[in-house]
């Protein structure tokens, strides 16, 4: 698609219309195969379809392989079993301290606001979590204030999801407002895919508040592919580096979407041409339904070493498995662990 109608469209009004069937989808990209219908629905039932129109609009037309839409689609491997694959391989339920606390690192814990995702990539590590019986209510703020002034060690909040960047400026605020006032923070992580998915959430408003925190803020945004970074998303997210605020990016290796050393280095460059510092690449983690995702081992490395050669060192992701129980991201390059 080259004609963009909702870029720039004002972001509430996309949250509240975005796609969520498969037909509407296969439709508006021009993909007609019954094959594909079905097997979306399928998967869908397990865990929907969301996907923005902003970022449909960035799919190529009549393209099933296209990088973006293999993100996004249902697809009937979803419903296969394999083993290793579970509901929850991050242990992210036995972290959960108390609603909305998930405390797995030393200095820092994610702060989780909403349950709720602008689009719902399909290979999620979180697709199953119980988000609705762990969301923090207003009243619990007095409970998570005094879980961080009984850590000391603690720094910094991520706040994560869900996608926090789904709520209003106005909540968001508040939640800022609240962990400024907690002396020992210096940190708030925003954990977000919405830039990337419908970048018009970059609005005036939003730059304000990050960039007149007492907190330094870092924005950590998801992009896995440089086609997701079209003018218009490239300039929001400029407009945010302009302000100073930090920005870095996290992706997840893929099969099909970007499993060659040559589409990670473009978006590395991409990244850096906009003042986004590529900070992770995730190896997949094995949740139940995103098998079809998952690389060999040997595969990751030969990417990984190809990647390596082809950039310089500050624009070469870290190569990390998240591992259940463990105090920090584990890396892998040169490591018997993936
Ligand atoms: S935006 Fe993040 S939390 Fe939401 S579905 Fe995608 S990967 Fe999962």
């Amino acid at each position: 698609m080259t004609n963009y109608l909702y870029q720039e469209q004002n972001w509430q009004s996309q949250m509240s219309d975005l796609i969520t069937q498969p037909k509407e989808l296969l439709d508006l990209l021009d993909l007609s195969s019954d094959q594909l219908l079905s097997g979306a629905l399928l998967a869908s039932e397990t865990f929907k379809l969301r996907v923005p129109r902003a970022f449909a609009e960035k799919i190529e037309k009549g393209n099933s392989l296209d990088p973006l839409l293999l993100q996004v689609l249902p697809h009937h491997l979803e419903l296969e079993d394999h083993e290793g694959f579970i509901t929850d391989p991050l242990g992210e339920e036995e972290a959960n301290q108390q609603p909305g606390v998930l405390h797995k690192y030393k200095s820092r814990f994610l702060l989780t606001l909403t349950g709720a995702c602008a689009v719902h990539c399909r290979y999620c590590f979180r697709r199953h979590f119980p988000y609705q019986e762990n969301l923090p209510k207003n009243d619990d703020w007095i409970n998570i204030a005094n879980y961080i002034e009984s850590k000391p060690e603690i720094n910094e909040v991520i706040l994560s999801g869900g996608d926090p960047l789904t709520i209003s400026n106005r909540k968001l605020q508040l939640w800022i407002e609240r962990l400024e006032s907690i002396k020992q923070l210096k940190y708030v992580r925003i954990h977000s895919r919405v830039p990337v998915v419908i970048p018009s959430r970059v609005d005036d408003e939003f730059i304000s508040i990050l960039k007149n925190s007492r907190l330094r803020i870092i924005l950590v945004i998801h992009s896995n592919h440089a086609l997701e970074l079209d003018e218009y998303t490239c300039s929001k997210l400029n407009g945010l580096v302009e302000n100073k605020i930090t920005l870095l990016n996290q992706a997840v290796l893929l099969k099909g979407v970007n499993d060659s050393a040559n589409i990670l280095a473009n978006l590395s460059y991409k990244l850096f041409d906009i003042g986004v510092m590529p900070y992770y690449l995730h190896v997949l983690d094995k949740v139940k339904g995103a098998h079809h995702f998952d690389l060999e081992p040997d595969t990751i490395n030969q990417i990984y070493t190809e990647l390596l050669a082809t950039l310089p060192g500050y624009l070469v992701p870290k190569l990390v498995r998240e591992i259940a129980g463990e105090k920090n991201k584990t890396p892998l390059l040169g490591t018997e662990t993936f």
